[in-house]
């Protein structure tokens, strides 16, 4: 049986992934430090046959015995509000903890894949983002630790694909939404429907009418397989075109969950932040056959009914997690 090992598996995407690759009959081996993920969600894989949880830092190399056929690159810090407060870890793990990887890959003759994003296209002047847009970053922003740790892998990636013939991939996310975020991550989905939860009006930020487009974690997890098993080397964007300001998220939102009782308050917009994000999935439907299925509405249903599931305690569980902690140094 072929064994995938995903980094950043406790995390949102990469649990979804370990569950999505154990139902295909494949041996699972999950990397996490838990910096920014929670053991919650790998509990239900602790006694799969197939799955191997490994707790480690990945800036630190790694070597595995067993035989791996695949790497899948996820660890990394993804809400704004993580990477802020974690600056140093967050271009670590783009920087060396893709470097430990692309040479765990290359001992093992393994494929890789690599979990880019459309922060790479920074505050985009090209809408809607192709592929072949080369971005405008800033690189000494407040998103910059993410951004330029992201690029770099994605031209780490290259130069292990061409100088040593590594087989690698490389996704570019947009936007994903689900089940198993953490409710205080800072990123909206999460922090619009925990505020809903606690009785609290939603803080938007700016007017509001800075869009992005949000992709179901289903729908999400299903492009990247296809991906992986494709034989397409370049970076190709896996997300949902259906664009919305936050300002409509937040209203729907408050009609989905029948809150009509609480208000907007509008906040300072942080600075850099993109105003207009839709992913050009001309490619993945060519060459992958792939487009998202979920509709916004059902996919912030089944996530509301997530969190509103959580012990009541973690709904007013406000304070950012201690990252300390975590940094093994
Ligand atoms: P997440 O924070 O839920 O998951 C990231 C996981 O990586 C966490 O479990 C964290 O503990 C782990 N991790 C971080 N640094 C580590 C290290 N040094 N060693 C071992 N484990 C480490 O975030 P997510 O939304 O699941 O994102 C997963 C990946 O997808 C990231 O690489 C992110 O950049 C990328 N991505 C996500 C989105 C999105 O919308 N969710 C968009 C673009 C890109
Ligand atoms: N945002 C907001 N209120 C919040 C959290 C986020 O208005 O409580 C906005 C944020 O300014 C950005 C968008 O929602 O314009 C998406 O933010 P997120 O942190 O989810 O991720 P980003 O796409 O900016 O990386």
């Amino acid at each position: 049986m072929e064994r995938v090992l995903i980094t950043g598996v406790a995390g949102f995407i990469g649990s979804h992934l370990a569950d999505y690759f154990l139902d295909k009959g494949f041996d699972v081996v999950g990397v996490d430090n838990f910096i920014t993920g929670n053991p919650r969600n790998i509990a239900h894989l602790k006694e799969h046959p197939r799955f191997r949880f490994i707790e480690h830092d990945v800036t630190r190399p790694l070597e595995v015995s067993d035989k791996i056929d695949y790497v899948l690159h996820f660890a990394s810090p993804a809400s704004p509000e993580d990477y802020r407060r974690i600056p140093i870890q967050t271009l670590k793990v783009g920087a060396m903890g893709a470097h430990n990887m692309l040479g765990l890959a290359k001992a093992h003759k393994a494929r890789i894949l690599m979990a880019s994003t459309s922060e790479v296209y920074g505050d985009p002047e090209v809408h809607p983002q192709s592929e072949d847009y080369w971005g405008h970053v800033n690189p000494v922003g407040p998103r910059s630790m993410y951004d330029e740790a992201k690029r770099f892998q994605e031209a780490l990636t290259v130069a292990y694909r061409d100088f040593h013939g590594v087989d690698t991939r490389i996704v570019r996310i947009f936007n994903t939404y689900g089940p198993r975020m953490r409710l205080n991550d800072g990123r909206v989905v999460p922090n619009f429907m925990g505020q809903i939860l606690r009785g609290e009006n939603l803080t938007v930020y700016g007017d509001g009418s800075q869009t992005r487009s949000f992709c179901y974690i289903d729908d999400q997890v299903e492009g990247i397989y296809r991906l992986l098993m494709s034989d397409y080397k370049n970076p190709v964007n896996i997300g949902n075109p259906d664009e919305v300001s936050i300002l409509e998220l937040a209203r729907e939102l408050l009609e989905l969950s029948g809150r009509k009782d609480l208000q907007i308050d509008f906040k300072p917009l942080p600075k850099d932040d993109p105003k207009r994000r839709c992913p050009d999935i001309s490619l993945a439907r060519r060459l992958l056959d792939w487009e998202p299925r979920v509709d916004r509405k059902t996919g912030l249903r089944k996530t509301f009914e997530y969190f509103r599931s959580l012990p009541q305690e973690e709904w007013d569980r406000k304070t950012p997690k201690d990252f300390e902690k975590y940094i093994k140094r």
